[in-house]
């Protein structure tokens, strides 16, 4: 599981590959590997597969993954029955009928859907049918109302007990046979699939009400750091409102896990380990913030101690300092992966996006983890000064089949508002020192906007 990692207290030792930073700022550090965001990726998805199956009612079980084939337990439908409200007949009555010659049949009897008729369809004879009901025996077609004259007779206002038949319909017709949908003991569901409404449906037809699915994973979302104040209180002078543990939570929850909120840990070591104890239990710890170079060591101290930690600058912007590894599991079970993403608000939603997501994705036995990424057109620029690549917060709209990617303004990895005006992250690849207005561009569609009503 970890063959993806540097070594385990490696990281402060540094690996010196050709790209290897760590010295450009003064101040003190801790070495770090720079990786690009593939080897990032590789590196976190190579400590993640898919959960173990549990087994749920099928409603609640909507957006899950299949964890087994299903199989049909009888034939869809059951019964033969009629596609139209009309009547049962034997095709050899109604050959050559037309509306000139409608041909006569005694009508001996009706059936309903959830019935089920004990008359026979004899020659010369009919039985009404609603749409639905088992078709009864010796009947082989059903023609609908309209290709009888029972309409214009309605105002006989009694009940029919002979009806013209004025269309020779093919033999069969309106008939739905047993099993067209669906046969006894054919495999119906594969395991994987993603179980949607239809999924939810199909279950439903064939009277399963329980349906056994990947769990969805918990995932312990922490923040870290002494100038973070909870959500609800009042705000101390340097303080600022922890907003990573709710639009981490959030972001967990968007992608089908379960988020166990561990609070605000300080930037004291009893505080990080007491609270990093509590996750115990979940399959995946986020935190955020205290990874950067900049940062007091405190929380690198504590993940160092907890764990098999590595500490990377990713070749992305927003986003750089990335912390990865495998916490240890105090009673000794299997470790848990932790992820550290970095504090600003932006790069910790970023970098939720491209790390957190397929990971949570792939616990959840999903085999799609990549969002839909289509090509745009720029309105206005992405700057890049250093080289990695920028994922720039864009709001994307379509016009003429044409998608356009606005910048939704200042692209601070602070400024949260216009991750909240984005819809999609537009590319600027590395290496490039940026992009203008009017190029061609690849946008990572984060969501959809609704088509404006013309
Ligand atoms: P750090 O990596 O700890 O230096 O944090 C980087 C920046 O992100 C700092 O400006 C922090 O104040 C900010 N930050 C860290 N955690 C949070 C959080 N939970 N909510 C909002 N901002 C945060
Ligand atoms: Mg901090």
């Amino acid at each position: 599981m970890t063959s993806g990692h540097r070594g385990s207290s490696g990281h402060r030792q540094g690996h010196h590959t050709p790209e290897a930073h760590g010295h450009e700022h003064g101040h003190r550090h801790v070495a770090e590997d720079m990786l690009s965001v593939e080897q990032a990726y590789q590196r976190i998805m190579a400590c993640f597969s898919s959960l173990e199956a549990e087994d749920k009612p099928i409603l609640e079980a909507l957006g899950q993954v299949l964890a087994q084939e299903v199989r049909s337990p009888l034939d869809l439908p059951p019964l033969a029955n009629s596609g139209m409200d009309g009547y049962a007949v034997r095709h050899d009555d109604i050959r050559g009928a037309s509306d000139q010659q409608p041909r006569p049949l005694k009508v001996i009897g009706l059936v309903a859907a959830g019935q089920v008729s004990n008359q026979t369809v004899a020659p010369g004879t009919a039985i009404r049918i609603m749409t639905g009901a088992p078709v009864p025996p010796g009947a082989d077609t059903v023609v609908p109302f309209e290709e009888t004259d029972e309409l214009h007779r309605r105002g006989e206002k009694q009940s029919l007990n002979s009806i013209g038949i004025k269309n020779d319909l093919p033999k069969g017709a309106n008939i739905r046979p047993a099993g067209e949908d669906v046969r006894r003991g054919q495999p119906v569901l594969a395991p994987g699939t993603v179980i949607r409404p239809a999924e939810v449906g199909v279950l439903a037809s064939l009277g399963m009400a329980r349906v056994p699915v990947v769990r969805r994973p918990v995932v312990a979302v922490l923040s870290t750091g002494d100038e973070l104040a909870p959500v609800g209180e009042t705000l101390r002078p340097g303080t600022i409102y922890d907003s990573n543990s709710s639009s981490v939570a959030a972001a967990v929850l968007a992608c089908g896990g379960i988020p166990k909120m561990l609070g605000i840990a300080r930037d004291r070591l009893e505080d990080l380990h007491h609270r990093l104890a509590q996750s115990a239990g979940s399959d995946l710890v986020i935190t955020s913030a205290g990874v950067s170079k900049g940062d007091y060591d405190i929380v690198k101290e504590v993940l160092t101690q907890r764990g098999d930690m590595n500490f990377w600058s990713v070749r992305m912007r927003p986003a750089k300092p990335l912390a990865f590894g495998l916490l240890r599991n105090e009673n000794g079970g299997k470790p848990t992966p932790l992820l550290g993403l970095p504090g600003n608000p932006v790069s910790a939603l970023v970098a939720f996006e491209m790390f957190a997501r397929p990971a949570i994705l792939t616990m959840l036995g999903r085999r799609h983890l990549a969002r839909p990424v289509v090509e745009g057109v720029l309105t206005g620029p992405i700057y890049n000064t250093d080289g990695r690549r920028v994922y720039a917060r864009v709001s994307v709209s379509r016009r003429e089949g044409t998608y356009f990617a606005t910048p939704t303004g200042p692209q601070g990895s602070n400024i949260l508002t216009s991750m909240s005006l984005a819809n999609g992250l537009a590319i600027c690849p590395d290496n490039l020192p940026g992009l203008q207005a009017g190029q061609p561009v690849q946008i990572i569609m984060l969501d959809w906007n609704e088509e404006v009503n013309p």
